[in-house]
């Protein structure tokens, strides 16, 4: 949200608001971040950017705007009164010299030309606006900063995540560093509303029972018929009505794991570890068909409980069953489609171990099943086949 409204200002806005730009605002208008204040040359840099020697002195005087600048020099500006007043306030060195001075102020000529006259009348306070600065994030101008650039600035970023107060989600050990990217990607196959409720998950703000016992009345006990009190991992993992959901497909899916899958892989695919042959043979779609499942079973035990909870249904373990089974056929089928639309690298090679998974998983596949994976599968990938895909798909 913050890229697009300074992205917008900066490019849009930003400009027109310059040009408008009254005389007593280009007095006081700073100078050394200035966007509009910049060098020439393939990759532009404000004056700060640019580590002129005569800055640090100018940062000394506190000298930030053209009315500094005049109240020191008088107006109008010259190069060899300004050199002589720095030298006067223990500037010295070649940097301040009338040449460089000179150089200083022809960098900020855009700015200075137009004061012809200085305006007479109160001026604007010291505290500038700051918004007519550039905004840099870790050296990127925000012009220049991509997604892709934001999500590194985040994940690569040197200060320690604090530790989520995750105690108790019934997880031992806190979430690997990578979940953020790792998330990112994997939620980009489900549903919004999905990835919603696992990261309502993962940050354990889920207001089950557990958490309402200091309310007088709540109902706090398991709504299964469970005489146990609602926590999440009851609820989600080992409440027995969730097992029975569950069971299904983590039967099929554990075959292709050397690790358990326990409640921690399912938050947060903690130390998940597939096998040698399910990496060969499945690859990335292992983990997206994973992750749509995960997804899917929490957030229709959610719904389903607070449809007992709110709507007074009674619990129904065929209806949820059914639920999941529409929902993950749904995902999966959105997830065919991307690898025909060639959205992902290798695509190709993704749809045949694609092929290969769904024929092993309960799920309607998306594809004709004429029992030869390689009819959907080995199209070469460098002609565009997009066309002919999507009449098949
Ligand atoms: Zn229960």
């Amino acid at each position: 949200f913050w890229h697009d409204v300074l992205f917008v200002w900066n490019t849009k806005l930003r400009k027109r608001i310059v040009r408008n730009a009254s005389m007593f605002d280009k007095v006081t208008t700073p100078f050394l971040d200035n966007v509009d204040i910049r060098t020439s040359g393939s990759k532009p840099k404000t004056l700060s950017a640019r580590h002129l020697g005569i800055i640090k002195f100018l940062l000394r005087l506190h000298l930030y705007r053209p009315a500094d600048l005049f109240e020191l020099c008088g107006h109008p500006l010259t190069a060899a009164i300004l050199s002589r007043e720095l030298r006067q306030r223990g500037a010295s060195g070649r940097v301040t010299s009338e040449g460089f001075c000179q150089t200083f102020i022809s960098e900020i000529a855009s700015l200075l030309q137009p004061i012809t006259t200085l305006p007479t009348g109160p001026q604007q306070p010291l505290i500038y606006p700051c918004a007519f600065h550039a905004w840099v994030f870790d050296g990127y101008d925000i012009e220049d900063l991509s997604v892709a650039i934001l999500r590194g600035l985040i994940t690569t970023t040197k200060t320690e995540a604090p530790k989520l107060p995750i105690h108790s989600l019934g997880v031992e050990k806190n979430p690997p560093k990578d979940i953020w990217s790792r998330d990112i990607k994997m939620n980009k196959h489900v549903l919004p509303v999905n990835a919603d409720l696992l990261y309502r998950l993962q940050h354990n703000a889920l207001y089950v029972g557990f958490r309402l016992q200091h309310v007088d009345g709540a109902a706090t006990l398991c709504h299964h018929g469970c005489d146990v009190v609602e926590t999440v991992a009851h609820l989600f993992w080992y409440c027995e009505f969730a097992a029975d959901v569950w069971s299904e497909w983590l039967t099929v899916l554990q075959r292709y794991f050397d690790s358990p899958i326990e409640w921690g892989t399912i938050v947060y695919f903690m130390d998940i570890v597939p096998t040698e042959h399910a990496k060969n043979a499945f690859g990335y779609s292992l983990f997206v068909i994973f992750h749509i499942v995960r997804v899917v079973v929490l957030r229709c035990l959610w719904t389903h409980r607070n449809d007992i909870r709110f709507h007074g249904e009674k619990p129904n373990a065929i209806a949820v069953k059914a639920r999941v089974h529409a929902l993950i056929d749904l995902h999966v089928a959105a997830f065919w489609e991307v690898t025909l639309l060639k959205a992902i690298r290798q695509s190709s090679r993704v749809r045949s171990q694609l092929h290969a998974l769904l024929r092993e998983l309960p799920v309607t596949a998306p594809f004709e099943d004429d029992g030869d994976p390689s009819n959907h599968g080995t199209e070469e990938p460098t002609q565009d086949t997009t066309g002919t895909n999507l009449a098949r798909g």
